[in-house]
């Protein structure tokens, strides 16, 4: 795939801000070419049902959601290339990529490159990833039906897994580090109001504890609590953690070229332009405050707008 050619647009990134942005560049006639990056579709394709999508009254998939974004960005005539970039730098008049298919080149580029869910940073966590430790509920509470396991966070995402998992299993162990929840009320009611989902308030994950025979034969048997009031300890069955307790920006393979804060994100102007002209950014890589499908799509829909107007400004569409 690797080219000389100058593209006019490259968006980096599947979710809402990057399948937005493809629908909206492909109808301006700027040819774009959109890298999926790893995780095709972003983290709608791990949720459960998107009730607060407009457009749809009963709820939608957030798989099917994005499948469907996929498909509308396609029929405009977006490119999409499953690959992720892994550098981005300014080259005289346009921006120069590095990704999984070669060196690609485009005088506007829109970072939609997401956020990934955050790890506490226990060894234990990482002995039992994927083998009891989880991040999606959807993907994997299957496992545990019938059994008892816990989810830990206090945010509408830890709501979210909870209320899901509840379904499925004998008891959830929601372990949250405060004596009230981040969650907006609509979610915490529903969380508080289901019988099986017990709430371990003031209380952080101290080990994940389970047998293990070999590398690929181990299980999770029970988590080590820790109290945040008193420092006591104390260990509750489950089978499996789902950790919901936030995101980290996917940013690494642009640090140091595009200014991000402290934590990672990037700084974006009220044009959603970046340090760099040409350059904007969009949906969770920059927003860490509101942080939905829709004001994502929005961003992809504002980026789109800005970087067609910097293309036609500068004379650079083709
Ligand atoms: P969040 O709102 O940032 O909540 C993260 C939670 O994890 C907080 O309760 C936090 O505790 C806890 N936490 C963070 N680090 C921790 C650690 N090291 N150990 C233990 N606990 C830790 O993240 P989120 O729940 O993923 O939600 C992100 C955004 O997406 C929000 O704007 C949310 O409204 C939105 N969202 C919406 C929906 C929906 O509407 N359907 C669903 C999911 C998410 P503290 O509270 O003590 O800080």
């Amino acid at each position: 795939m690797a080219d000389s050619k100058i593209r006019n647009i490259l968006i980096c990134g599947s979710g809402p801000a990057g399948l937005t942005a493809a629908i909206y560049t492909a109808r301006a006639n700027l040819a774009p070419l959109l890298l999926a990056g790893p995780q095709v579709g972003g983290q709608l394709t791990t949720t459960t049902t998107i009730e607060n999508f407009p457009g749809f009254p009963k709820g939608q998939d957030g798989n099917q959601l994005m499948i469907d974004m996929e498909e509308q960005a396609r029929h405009n005539g977006a490119e999409i290339l499953y690959e992720k970039a892994s550098s981005l730098a300014r080259e005289g008049d346009h921006y120069v990529l590095e990704t999984g298919a070669g060196t690609l080149r485009a005088y506007a580029v829109i970072v939609a490159t997401g956020a990934s869910p955050r790890l506490m940073g226990l060894p234990s966590e990482q002995t039992y990833w994927n083998y009891g430790v989880h991040t999606c509920a959807v993907c994997d509470g299957g496992f545990y039906k019938g059994k008892s396991v816990a989810v830990v966070g206090g945010g509408d995402s830890a709501m979210e897994e909870a209320t899901y998992l509840a379904k499925l299993c004998e008891k959830v162990h929601l372990i949250h580090r405060r004596d009230e929840f981040r969650a907006s009320q609509v979610m915490a009611e529903r969380t508080l109001g289901t019988k099986n989902i017990v709430v371990e308030w003031n209380s952080v994950v101290d080990e994940v504890l389970g047998e293990q025979e070999s590398e690929r034969k181990k299980r999770v048997t029970s988590i080590r609590l820790k109290s945040t009031k008193d420092g006591s300890t104390r260990e509750i069955p489950a089978s499996a953690m789902f950790l919901a307790i936030g995101h980290t920006p996917n940013s690494d393979w642009f640090a140091g070229v595009l200014k991000t804060t402290d934590s990672g994100y990037l700084i974006v102007d009220e044009h959603l332009q970046t340090n760099l002209p040409g350059v904007f950014g969009a949906g969770d890589i920059h927003d860490h405050h509101y942080r939905q499908a829709i004001t994502a799509a929005g961003y992809g829909c504002q980026a789109a707008l800005e970087a067609e107007r910097y293309l036609v400004r500068n004379g650079l569409a083709g």
